[in-house]
């Protein structure tokens, strides 16, 4: 995609928070509206450890509860008898430092001219300073850095007169990803962006002796705690409204090549969900094989870096017919902040989170698996521990290409400046990492591992070639097409 330098604006001064990995959940005509956004949040916990909150209608009014911290930590039992209503909406938030304030935190609830609303958003709208300039230009007031705000905006400046229409325009004049749930007060309206770069899946819930209710997620693992049945994703471009005359499907937008998130099936989804209508563990197992065969490794047993290694290291096992060896056990109970020691110990955070298992270790020739290598310094420590453990070799494998571009489609990567892989060769890497040897997935093998027959899926932060134009210079200079200063 070629570098679009027409209508590039400056760098706005305010925090522009560009790289934001969300869960979202949506509930309409259940009784317990909240309790279910709560466990489907619960479920998608992964997708956002920062903040999260629920917003509710009981068909009048909208009730909002947000903050920072883990979804089990804020939803008291008190809390959620205070988001009474069949209707809710739930977010979970992730971002980079800088910009963990609870101001940010979602769905963003306002009352304006089109009624009560509120919204919670995965993704990230690439043309939102764009927007906020022209609408800041026309008086209006923000109250977060967020890009989702800008959607609010929209939706009261819209000349349209009912919330669906307003929200339509609005959707139309966004670009980049956006997978969006809304809450008005009597109905759930979710959308997503043309090229469906983020998940939303459906499903419904039988409530004895009534109607269903309809409930919304970023993956299906929230849909299998609240006994859910996933009947399909809201495809791209396309718009669902849930109200008392029933579900409304319709296409908003014009069709548009699609670009699913790869790094989804790579990273980001649990294993046992279904995300873009397929299953990630099988995607992960085909990774794991595929790389055993176009990359064996002179090796006693393989391990996989948990949890992010685990089911490619499965299928690298099986492929290889070598043995698969839990050797470094992960403690999952490591928080955001902890007491460091007051001397230095070398490698102190990786080890908190990770400790290798010596009799397993000793004197072997070990193969370690892990989904991907960004800045190569996570790596680095762990085939130091692996080694320290007594290994005699470490390999190590990748299940996706070398990463070299920054996402601006909601994923979290730094700028192209500090990818290892943008800016040293793979045995470069190699060294770096320490490791006997190195080697990485083929972009042919992650598209076939995902079944992508279609050319359906986004591959940018392995290609550097994006399926928008780079509309600001922000977004430019972090994808290294344009220098700084
Ligand atoms: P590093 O190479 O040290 O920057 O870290 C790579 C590790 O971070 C890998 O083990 C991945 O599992 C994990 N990782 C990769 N991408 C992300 C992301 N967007 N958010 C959080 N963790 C990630």
């Amino acid at each position: 995609m070629s570098d679009n330098l027409l209508g590039v604006v400056p760098v706005v001064d305010h925090d522009d928070k560009l790289h934001e990995e969300c869960g979202v959940a949506a509930i309409y005509g259940h009784p317990e509206a909240s309790k279910l956004a709560y466990l489907s949040l619960y479920a998608l916990q992964h997708r956002g450890q920062e903040s999260a909150g629920i917003s509710s209608s009981d068909g009048t009014q909208i009730y909002t509860k947000k903050a920072m911290g883990h979804v089990a930590d804020i939803f008291t039992n008190d809390v959620i008898k205070a988001l009474p209503g069949p209707l809710a909406i739930g977010h979970t938030r992730y971002s980079t430092s800088g910009d963990t304030v609870e101001r940010n935190a979602q769905p963003f609830s306002v009352h304006c001219n089109k009624g009560r609303i509120s919204v919670a958003h995965n993704g990230n709208i690439t043309n939102a300073s764009e927007l906020r300039k022209s609408l800041e230009a026309r008086g209006s007031i923000f109250q977060a850095s967020s890009d989702t705000e800008v959607i609010l905006h929209l939706v009261a400046h819209s000349r349209e007169k009912t919330m669906a229409a307003a929200l339509r325009d609005a959707l139309l004049q966004l670009e980049g990803a956006f997978s969006l749930v809304f809450l008005a007060e009597d109905c759930i309206i979710v959308a997503r962006d043309p090229r469906g770069f983020r998940p939303l899946a459906m499903g419904k819930l039988e409530i004895s002796g009534g109607k269903p209710a309809y409930v919304f997620a970023s993956e299906t693992c929230a849909f299998d705690l609240i006994n859910a049945v996933y009947l399909g994703d809201v495809q791209p471009g396309e718009m669902v409204i849930v109200g008392p005359e029933g579900v409304t499907r319709e296409r908003y937008a014009p069709e548009k090549p699609h670009s699913q998130c790869v790094f989804e099936h790579v990273y980001f989804a649990r294993p046992d969900s279904f995300v873009f209508g397929r299953q990630v563990q099988d995607s992960r197992d085909l990774m794991g094989r595929l790389l055993a065969r176009e990359t064996p490794a002179p090796a006693d047993i393989v391990v996989p870096v948990p949890d992010s290694g685990n089911s490619a290291a499965l299928g690298y096992a099986a492929e290889s017919g070598l043995p698969y060896r839990l050797a470094l056990i992960r403690n999952h109970y490591v928080g955001r902040t902890f007491i460091e020691p007051s001397q230095a110990i070398r490698d102190f955070g990786v080890k908190l989170k990770l400790n290798p298992v010596r009799s397993l270790l000793e004197g072997q020739s070990v193969v370690l698996i892990d989904d991907s290598i960004v800045r190569g310094t996570t790596s680095r420590k762990i085939v130091r521990m692996v080694r320290n453990a007594g290994a005699r070799e470490v390999h190590l494998r990748i299940s996706c290409p070398p990463t070299v571009s920054p996402c601006f489609y909601g994923v979290d990567t730094p700028n192209k400046s500090e990818l290892i892989a943008a800016n040293s060769s793979i045995e470069e890497i190699r060294r770096f990492v320490e490791a006997d040897s190195l080697a990485f997935l083929s972009l042919g093998a992650l598209q076939h591992a995902v079944a992508d027959t279609h050319g359906k899926y986004c591959y940018a932060c392995y290609t550097g070639d994006y399926p928008t134009d780079l509309v600001s210079i922000e977004q430019l200079i972090r994808a290294g097409k344009k220098s700084g200063g």
